[in-house]
């Protein structure tokens, strides 16, 4: 880290900042410019008490040299991280296909549709059993009847099941069902939510805050893999931005910039990224071509009858549409849609 002293710092500000840095353990160099001096201060800068550095008098600017996450960055683990759950595998080239409707509805529902996807090559199914809702009115998700229903559709596709977990109380529950437990955005910072899904021997889909920075959702990362869990995939869901014609604005220049900084597969959700069906399709494509390791997509038998998000979701034939699209797609770019 560097601190840089103001112009007008005196000796004795400069040396309370040593004695500040030392008795932090990190090791300063003292360097004296003509105008201001700078302390470079060298050691494990991801400590409690760093930020404080910046109240010191004659202290202008403390500027950090490395990421503030540790574990989810590249400088630790050069390797990129494959996740691997059954039939699901998402990085080393594979790229993981998730896809069902927004919610879990009826056996029927379910159960159709794992099939359907499945025989367009999908990888993993999605289904939401407790659904987070902006409105206290809306459909809130079967729970734990809406588990059985995608552990029954697992039992006949074979197809890994992932679905969103959203209190810390319901980790052993869903973990018992799901192969895959789902951070929403809503709770990517949940800390509470992240520690105990850390805790437990489950792969995780991280999503994207709607207004989570990139260092914000790598630090919820962090804390997952802080509590002992390797299995993490982030998931690009759109951001909020001043745009409103679609319900997120879907970045995805964020998946190359994030695979520069960590070793974790990126996901991306065309679906909740645009808000409309029709967008859909391009914007699968656009995140195959820029180099995403799995996509997440609503699919449901008949969307305009869906408990939600119906609006952003594919019927059959639309999601094994983008499949051969996609698949074209990621052979160019030397990656294989779907794949083990
Ligand atoms: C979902 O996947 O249905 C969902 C609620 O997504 P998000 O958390 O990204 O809004
Ligand atoms: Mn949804």
């Amino acid at each position: 880290m560097i601190i840089v002293m103001k112009t007008n710092a005196s000796q004795q500000d400069i040396d309370q900042t040593i004695a500040n840095v030392e008795a932090l353990g990190l090791k300063p160099n003292v360097i004296r410019g003509t105008e201001r001096t700078v302390i470079a201060a060298v050691g494990e800068e991801r400590v409690a008490g760093i930020s404080s550095l910046e109240s010191g008098t004659g202290v202008d600017e403390v500027l950090p040299v490395l990421a503030p996450y540790k574990l989810a960055s590249r400088e630790v683990k050069g390797e990129s991280t494959t996740v691997r759950v059954g039939s699901l595998s998402v990085g080393n080239g594979n790229i993981g296909v998730i896809a069902g409707p927004c919610s879990v509805e009826s056996e029927e529902q379910i159960v159709a549709t794992a099939h359907a996807v499945q025989a367009a090559g999908a990888t993993a199914l999605r289904g939401g059993a407790f659904k987070p809702r902006t409105s206290p009115y809306s459909f809130q998700g079967l729970k734990e009847e809406g588990l059985k229903l995608l552990a029954e559709a697992r039992r006949q596709s074979g197809l890994a099941v992932v679905t969103e977990v959203v209190s810390p109380d319901d980790v052993p529950l869903v973990a018992e069902y799901a192969d895959v437990m789902q951070i929403g955005a809503r709770n990517m910072q949940n800390y509470r939510l992240l520690e105990a899904v850390g805790r437990c021997n489950r792969a995780v889909l991280l999503k994207r805050g709607p207004s989570g920075t990139i260092d914000e959702w790598l630090l919820a990362a962090e804390y997952i893999l802080d509590g002992g869990n390797s299995d993490v995939m982030l998931c690009e869901r759109g951001i909020r931005t001043f745009e409103n014609h679609t319900r997120n604005t879907l970045s995805l220049a964020s998946v190359p910039y994030v695979q520069q900084r960590t070793h974790l597969p990126v996901v991306v959700d065309p679906s909740h990224g645009t808000g409309h069906t029709d967008l859909v399709p391009a914007m699968s494509r656009a995140a195959v071509a820029a180099g995403a390791d799995g996509l997440i997509l609503e699919v449901h038998p008949v969307p305009e009858k869906a408990l939600s998000d119906g609006y952003q979701s594919l019927n059959f034939a639309q999601f094994e549409n983008v499949m051969t699209d996609c698949r074209r797609i990621a052979e160019a770019v030397g990656r294989e849609l779907g794949g083990a």
